[in-house]
């Protein structure tokens, strides 16, 4: 079933040259001889030419209309097709405040976004779980079924269709308040347990339902939450930074805990006195050591810390695991993705945690986000989040370029104050792909996730088709088994889909 990998043997140089010629060829005006493409040329199908694409753009556009558009334009022949989530990165019309794209309907659905299952779901395939199951059905369009609206149309053009399922809950869903984590001081917070075995039935149920119920070509499955150590210290591209909220210190959590001997009033005294060195960095409170020696002391003195972390990092892992599992018993052939968040790309902490070998094992093919647009500002991020606590010594320009070290980014990249406006480079595109392909062995595909106008702040890097094409094509050339365009075809410009879609068709050429 698994595509063989295409290894591409373009050394970094050759790249580097061929992409300033694409570039200097992309800025040169493909964008005018657009009307005169067909949507006819050969380019190489067995490659997952993937968009993600939420309900609502079907129902403001049509489904015919929206397929026509990604395949003539996009060059796509896959569609990650967003069936559960209740978060807005992968469903809804343009995310409140940004500029609408030039296509779909030009109003806000602030109001009337809901989110939840927009198929249909089976309440017999989830027999142990607490959710109210039919609750779960999103409201907001209606009778509208995005499976059943598009598979048919989609195969009638020899389209795979994928559903993208997330782990986003709201705090309203019957269910969610049982089986809630508990955060470090007994709070109930919106995020489920995964050591709570209804909220693991409630996952496999849901995969095996859309396996079951529906013609697709498989799953990929979304879960960006990280265990207590990163929350605890803020060290990702979007959190705000409350250590006093990490979870989960539930009684499953405990149970669990004790199962993998680790100490669980340790742990949670362990979080504890990190919550009280994040508080007291965030107000400049300096240890008579430093920042970092005073970090480091707490993991040697508390390694139960890092154990509670990695114990996090086990749920999820199991789930994932359960998730292929589940779908492998409805269809042997049907593939299972794994969404790899941005965090993979910024923090080696957090790249030591996870081995993409190790998640070859679970799965066919891995979408590894490797968005360079709002790569810079997520990044620049990223830098001031650490640059606030752990690394408060080091000057911030000093930090980055360190890290960038660690991270295997060219030295190339703009400066810390220039990074949220110039953006990450193609060249970045081409490093984080091939580190996943080479950290999988060819055990599993590599999809990267290219970044079409995901939203970034008022002065930072906004998509072009010019660096679109040129992030597109660095996958490619990479050796990418194909590519993911995300986050969702709601806020792409279509310019920039041209663009991508002339990338998929140069890079996939024979
Ligand atoms: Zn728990």
């Amino acid at each position: 079933m698994k595509t063989p990998l295409t290894v591409n043997s373009t050394s970094r140089r050759d790249f580097l040259k061929n992409s300033a010629a694409l570039a200097t060829l992309a800025t040169a005006g493909p964008l005018a001889s657009f009307s005169s493409f067909s949507g006819e040329e050969k380019f190489d199908s067995s490659k997952m030419n993937g968009i993600q694409i939420g309900a609502v753009s079907f129902v403001d556009e049509g489904v015919k209309e929206v397929l026509d558009i990604v395949q003539k334009r996009g060059a796509i022949n896959t569609l990650f097709l967003t069936t559960f989530t209740y978060g807005r990165g992968l469903s809804g019309r343009q995310i409140p405040g940004r500029k609408f794209p030039d296509h779909g309907a030009q109003k806000s659905d602030e109001e009337t976004f809901h989110g939840g299952n927009y198929a249909i779901p089976h309440p017999e395939f989830y027999k142990n779980t607490l959710l109210n199951v039919k609750a779960t059905r999103a409201p907001e369009h209606g009778d509208f079924d995005i499976l059943a609206s598009v598979i048919p149309e989609a195969k009638k053009r020899g389209m795979r269709v994928f559903a993208s399922v997330e782990d986003q809950w709201r705090s309203d869903v019957p269910g969610v308040s049982e089986l809630a984590e508990i955060d470090l001081q007994g709070r109930k917070v919106r995020t489920l347990c995964l050591f709570k075995q209804e909220v693991r039935a409630f996952w496999t149920g849901l995969v095996t339902d859309l396996s079951m119920s529906y013609d697709i070509d498989g799953i990929l499955f979304f879960n960006e939450r990280n265990g207590p150590l990163l929350t605890a210290l803020g060290a990702s591209h979007f959190q705000k930074i409350d250590s006093s909220r990490v979870t989960c210190f539930c009684e499953d959590h405990q149970r669990a805990a004790t199962e993998h001997g680790i100490n669980f009033n340790r742990a949670r005294e362990g979080y504890q006195k990190l919550d009280l060195f994040v508080q007291n960095s965030l107000k400049g409170v300096r240890p008579s050591d430093g920042y970092y020696v005073e970090f480091q002391r707490l993991l040697l003195e508390y390694p139960e810390i890092v154990a509670y972390d990695k114990l996090f990092d086990f749920a999820k892992h199991q789930v994932l695991k359960e998730v292929n599992a589940a779908v492998k018993t409805v269809n042997k052939d049907l593939q299972v993705g794994f969404h790899v968040e941005h965090v993979n790309s910024f923090n080696s902490f957090f790249r030591a945690s996870r081995s993409y070998e190790e998640l070859a094992t679970m799965a066919d093919f891995l979408k590894v986000v490797a968005y360079n647009n709002c790569g810079g500002e997520r990044y620049a991020r990223f830098i001031r989040n650490i640059n606030s606590t752990v690394f408060r010594d080091v000057p911030p320009e000093e930090l980055m370029r360190f890290n960038n070290h660690l991270l295997n980014f060219s030295e190339d990249e703009a400066s810390f104050d220039k990074l949220p406006k110039a953006g990450l480079s193609a060249d970045y595109v081409f490093r984080e792909t091939r580190r996943a392909l080479d950290g999988v062995k060819g055990k599993c595909l590599i999809l990267p996730g290219i970044d079409v106008n995901l939203p970034t702040g008022k002065d930072s890097r906004k998509a072009s088709p010019e660096d679109t094409y040129a992030a597109t094509l660095a996958a490619f050339k990479a050796g990418a088994d194909g590519v993911i365009l995300s986050r969702k075809y709601s806020e792409m410009f279509l310019a920039n889909l041209d663009a991508a879609g002339r990338a998929v068709r140069d890079g996939t050429k024979e």
